[in-house]
């Protein structure tokens, strides 16, 4: 079989799926690879690295007619899907609960669609394929570094002939994998950081990176399926929110990250508590979605300032702003479970499979997976996936 990577075309998307040092690998399971020129360009690999470590560098109408398989970073574009044809198929982070709705085109074209953001998180032979993992603790890295850079004062305790600064006070809001590392990143810094989750067992590794767990009393633990969050009933939220005020009036800079799957992000910062906060404050907000964020009025892709002095940052894609490492690691995962999926040079799909049944959305003209299937079946019944 033959695969395609090509150049990610969304604005603001630097990463690629594969890097060279990728490619041995596939062609030692009998896959040709094709690059598209300039795929690697916003990662720093060049097209001469991929021909050096054995890729056929081409133009995208070559590449989209002659693979069999195309390598993506997110969501194919319009061109890319329009040269997926009956019984290719294509390979990326495709978000089909919040997109259902390019799954049942990709599954009307007779194309099959495997999304790496399906993968079973919890299942230990699956984790060298976890770009979920990979790319969100990249961008928690970067969070608290725009954060610091936005912040008017250290993050470290310093002592010096010119006084004495106090360290930053950081609460860091959601310790998944991204809240995990913008803990481990603050605390590098020099910061004093304190965290919240909602699953009270992420308690340990907060303390475990030397963070304080914060712990409500007026919401319980609220753990879903396959170690994620479940999403709060209204009156858990408004409880939640309002505990919280007092926390994040106390902070300096704070960094959200909390998301249930296929949900709109929770809200954690309301109004009230970003009044409550001091100016000089920052607030970065990786839950920073058109359909609303974990802060309140945060705008994706913007910085905004409130009345009070607080520095609401709505990022977006942070992963994608360290495009090296982010796609390193993808190309890892994009390997990992590639290879996984092939035998004899060819996809094998195979849904009885617990790894390919999370990952693979489209095949033989439908939709086989199910939490996809539902969330079509929700849009069309006037129902919310989000
Ligand atoms: P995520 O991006 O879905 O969410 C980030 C965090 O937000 C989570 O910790 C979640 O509990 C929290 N959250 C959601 N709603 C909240 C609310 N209302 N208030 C406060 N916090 C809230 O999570 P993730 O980082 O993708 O991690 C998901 C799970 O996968 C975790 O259990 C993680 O440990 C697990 N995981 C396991 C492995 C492994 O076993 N190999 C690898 C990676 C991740």
């Amino acid at each position: 079989m033959k695969v395609g990577v090509v150049k990610e075309t969304a604005p603001g998307e630097h990463r690629v799926a594969l890097v060279p040092e990728m490619i041995g690998r596939l062609q030692a399971a009998g896959l040709d690879v094709l690059v598209e020129s300039g795929a690697g360009n916003g990662a720093w690999f060049a097209d001469s690295a991929y021909a050096q470590a054995g890729a056929t560098i081409c133009g995208r109408a070559e590449l989209l007619a002659e693979t069999g398989l195309v390598l993506t970073v997110g969501k194919p574009d319009e061109q890319v899907v329009a040269g997926l044809t009956e019984g290719k198929a294509v390979l990326g982070m495709l978000n089909p609960l919040t997109d259902p709705a390019l799954a049942a085109g990709l599954a009307a074209r007779g194309v099959t669609a495997i999304s790496l953001d399906g993968l079973p998180r919890t299942l230990p032979r699956a984790q060298a394929m976890d770009a979920l993992t990979s790319q969100a603790n990249v961008a928690g890295y970067k969070a608290v570094l725009i954060g610091a850079a936005a912040f008017g004062r250290f993050f470290p305790l310093l002592i010096t002939a010119a006084g004495t600064a106090r360290p930053a006070k950081v609460l860091v809001l959601g310790t998944g994998v991204a809240g995990l590392q913008a803990i481990g990143t603050a605390r590098r810094l020099g910061g004093v950081v304190s965290a919240y989750d909602v699953r009270p067992q992420t308690k340990t590794e907060v303390e475990s990176l030397g963070g304080t767990f914060i712990e409500l009393t007026s919401v319980g633990p609220a753990a879903g399926e396959g170690g994620y969050a479940r999403e709060l009933t209204g009156e858990e939220r408004q409880a939640q929110q309002a505990e919280l005020t007092g926390h994040i009036a106390r902070h300096d800079v704070v960094i959200t990250t909390a998301q249930v799957p296929g949900r709109r992000p929770p809200l954690l910062v309301s109004e009230d508590a970003l009044k409550a906060m001091t100016a000089g404050s920052v607030l970065v907000d990786m839950g920073a979605s058109a359909l609303g964020g974990n802060v309140a009025n945060s705008v994706p892709g913007e910085t905004t300032v409130t009345e009070n002095g607080v520095t609401v940052i709505g990022a977006t894609n942070l992963a994608a702003t360290v495009p090296t490492a982010a796609s390193n690691a993808l190309a890892r995962n994009v390997s990992a479970l590639l290879l996984h999926m092939v035998t004899d040079g060819a996809l094998a799909i195979d849904t009885a499979d617990e790894i390919q049944a999370g990952v693979v959305i489209t095949h033989g003209g439908t939709v086989v997976h199910p939490a996809t299937a539902a969330a079509l079946a929700a849009d069309n019944t006037g129902g919310t996936s989000q």
